[in-house]
């Protein structure tokens, strides 16, 4: 069969398998799929909506036995190309968006893998349970793409990412085989652990239908917030060395530059006294006290804790309202995500400040500073021939830069297509080529036809 004819039986099948009304395979909707939230696109062949784990296995089987390549998607706030690809059937998991159960007594909740990340902590709530990994995309983002994408966000420097709150996964294996993995309990060695090789597999070994998640009681107290303007991002840095030397843990510890803050004050309507950085910390009542003296040692310049609730709220919206407020200038991005040692901080910040001057590129910062995170946004003008060039290549030494330094090229946005090339530099860096030739293997064997977003990720290395 050729290609055409290919889809063209797969199009005819999959009707007996998700209803006519599931399926979109024309138009301004089918648009809507070939594109990511970092403008990534691909050419999408039809999009199908399954219900539910049954119709999702039967579809996986039907694209196995024609070889026909799928791609997973939940909310589509992938900013690497993972969740875009050409001549592809995309498998759309947002109707599957049940709350199956909250467990009170073994705290879990098991739900779909549509699920929007907010949904679930609104439904937590009212059971003074919660969730906490917390990307700030969680008002769109799903259980399901957050699993595959193994994502973090601001309060991962004290609970983790959600490789930490992952107990068990359905899975439609490439083969349309479901299976279950792991086990709702806290604790569970049976085995070799399959849940954490599906965490950041980005799509690409099967499709996550159902998870199980651990989840925590509501805190009782609230920790204070503070908002924190500097006048460097060295000084932003050396506070955050110190806070560590001192043994403090804030339950949020992020960094905005003076570009971003202008940008949200302006896109987002706020008036937030702006300086060349900020902090933005979560601080438990009794480290006030010594949080404030080190932040006023870093030469601190103003230091906000939130009056109340709404305040409270306001400064968390901009720091979440970054990436949308640099959006909202139309200009191209290209968005990084390193981690480095946090002892190393300082000298990364001061070399992409450099970067920027040096390549006369525009580079905004911000990021999860507290777990050495650090997303260098670089805006560029893709028409502009110079201008993508010099983008790729502060793109190619800011990777370069975090790998040198023992860091990684990723923290919690995966790799999709965008950092392919960095990704096998890591592993053979760091890990050598033969824990690169594993993880292919590993690919291999779970995915021998290839069908699952295919040509990306380790695979592509
Ligand atoms: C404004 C904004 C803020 C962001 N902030 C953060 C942040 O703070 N921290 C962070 O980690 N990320 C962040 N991101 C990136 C992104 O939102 C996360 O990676 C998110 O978890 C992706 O979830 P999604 O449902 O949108 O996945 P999608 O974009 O739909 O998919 C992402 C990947 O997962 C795969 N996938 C999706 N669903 C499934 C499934 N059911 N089974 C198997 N594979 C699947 C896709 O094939 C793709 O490879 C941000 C993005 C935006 C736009």
């Amino acid at each position: 069969l050729t290609e055409k004819n290919i889809f063209s039986e797969f199009a005819a099948r999959i009707s007996s398998i998700v209803g006519s009304e599931d399926i979109i395979s024309s138009g301004e909707k089918l648009a809507e799929y070939s594109v990511d939230m970092a403008d990534f696109r691909g050419k999408i062949m039809l999009v199908a909506r399954p219900e539910n784990g049954r119709e999702v296995s039967e579809l996986v089987k039907l694209a196995n036995e024609l070889r026909v390549p799928l791609i997973a998607r939940g909310g589509g706030s992938s900013v690497t190309g993972a969740v875009v690809g050409d001549d592809a059937i995309v498998v759309d998991l947002t109707r599957m968006n049940r709350i199956l159960k909250i467990d009170r007594v073994n705290w879990y909740a098991h739900v779909e893998a549509g699920v929007i990340l907010d949904q679930l902590n609104q439904e937590l709530d009212k059971a003074g349970l919660y969730f906490p990994p917390d990307p700030a995309s969680s008002f769109l983002c799903t259980v399901g793409g957050a699993v595959a994408e193994g994502s973090g966000g601001m309060r991962c420097v004290k609970f983790g990412t959600f490789k930490d709150w992952v107990l068990a996964l359905k899975v439609v294996l490439p083969n349309g085989n479901i299976v279950k993995i792991g086990e709702a309990l806290p604790k569970n060695r049976a085995g070799y652990d399959l849940v954490h090789l599906f965490i950041g597999s980005e799509g690409t070994l099967g499709i996550i239908t159902e998870a199980w998640l651990k989840i925590i009681p509501s805190p009782t107290e609230k920790p204070r917030r503070m908002f924190v303007l500097l006048d460097s991002w060295e000084n932003a840095g050396k506070a955050i060395l110190t806070l560590r030397q001192s043994r403090v843990l804030p339950s949020i510890m992020e960094f905005v530059d003076r570009e971003s803050l202008e940008l949200v004050n302006q896109k987002m309507e706020m008036t937030l006294p702006v300086d060349e950085a900020v902090l933005l910390l979560d601080v438990d009542e009794k480290d006030i006290t010594v949080t404030e003296k080190i932040l006023q040692e870093s030469q601190a310049r103003k230091i906000l804790v939130a009056r109340d609730d709404d305040e409270a709220q306001q400064f968390y919206n901009a720091r979440a309202g970054v990436y949308l407020a640099i959006r909202g200038t139309g200009k191209d991005v290209m968005v990084e995500d390193v981690v480095v040692p946090i002892d190393m901080l300082m000298d990364y910040l001061q070399f992409v400040k450099k970067l920027g001057r040096r390549m006369k590129v525009e580079i905004i910062v911000g990021g999860h500073i507290g777990d050495g995170n650090v997303h260098p946004v670089i805006l560029y003008d893709k028409q502009n021939r110079n201008s993508q060039k010099a983008a790729l290549q502060a793109f190619e030494e800011i990777c370069r830069y975090a790998i040198k330094m023992g860091g990684t090229v990723t923290g919690e946005h995966g790799v999709g297509t965008q950092k392919v090339k960095f990704l096998r530099e890591q592993i053979l860096a760091h890990n050598g080529s033969d824990v690169l030739q594993l993880m292919k293997e590993l690919k291999r064997l779970f995915d021998p036809k290839g069908i699952m977003n295919p040509g990306k990720y380790v695979e592509a290395c």
